[in-house]
């Protein structure tokens, strides 16, 4: 075997695949490759980090006889990567293991910071993940329907998608006008059902609203129910027949102030 000990290691390695290293590897037992490599007067793990690379040489660098036998190799190897990579849950390819998930909580037009702060602190009681109030969005003219006096919903929602920070698993965006969907008089909120946006609307929780006198306490309480329903079909949970449960649809404010702020057993099971 002719070894030219002048040469770098780079050199050698390279040199030697080419010139006999092709029959040496599958002649070779470990300790005579031991004594191989200290003939290379290389150390064993610079010698074993050659064979690797010159057992992938042989491997794959291609002769000009082989590129159907080279891409025949190569194939199954990439469709068992992809494999690989398809078999990984959700959640491990997107973010890496142990980082909290973070949703925003993002005002649309003009929403007291208060309100933000209270709703985020009743969030966080329902949800392992870190809670942040981002920058508001401006509420768009375009959703406003003069005829109805209100906002249509949805336009309002596919915005607030385009507007996701970088950061954020989920955003919830918090309105404080009266909104609609076509088929509806009025909605609390609206959400993609397992996706990343959810809209919720605090002018109908208030007393207020009905001519009732003001009732602070009551309000929390109703604008931390829908925001947890909303934010609960983003994690793809659908309504629940469960009458104390917060994914119980509600269909008038009484419906709001019968159901609880929590999860069903059923529901919770499923977020997990
Ligand atoms: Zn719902
Ligand atoms: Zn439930």
């Amino acid at each position: 075997m002719a070894i030219r000990p002048e040469r770098s290691l780079r050199g050698e390695a390279v040199a030697t695949s080419r010139i006999n290293l092709r029959d040496c590897f599958t002649e070779f037992t470990l300790s005579s490759m031991s004594r191989f490599f200290a003939s290379l007067r290389m150390t064993e793990g610079e010698g074993f980090a050659m064979t690797l690379r010159v057992r992938l040489l042989r491997r794959f660098a291609p002769r000009k006889d082989t590129w159907r036998d080279f891409f025949r190799d190569l194939v199954p190897i990439i469709l068992f990567s992809l494999l690989l990579v398809g078999c990984l849950p959700e959640s491990e390819k997107e973010k890496p293991k142990g980082a909290e998930m973070k949703i925003y909580i993002i005002p649309i037009g003009d929403v007291e910071k208060d309100n933000l702060l209270r709703l985020s602190w009743a969030l966080r009681e329902q949800f392992e993940a870190a809670f942040e109030i981002g920058e508001p969005l401006p509420l768009s003219e375009y959703a406003y329907r003069a005829e109805r006096r209100q906002y249509f919903a949805t336009p309002i929602l596919e915005e607030l998608k385009q507007n996701i920070p970088e950061d954020a698993e989920k955003v919830l965006g918090v309105l404080d006008v009266d909104i609609f969907v076509p088929t509806l008089n009025f909605i609390f909120g609206q959400a993609d059902l397992d996706g990343r946006v959810a809209l919720v609307s605090l002018t109908r929780l208030r007393e207020e609203f009905y001519g009732n006198s003001k009732n602070e306490k009551l309000f929390i309480e109703r604008a931390a129910k829908e925001a947890v329903h909303e934010l609960g079909h983003t994690f793809g949970l659908r309504h629940c027949l469960n009458l104390k449960c917060v994914m119980r649809f509600s269909n008038s404010l009484s419906d709001t102030d019968i159901k609880g702020v929590n999860f069903c057993e059923d529901c919770k099971r499923k977020l997990r």
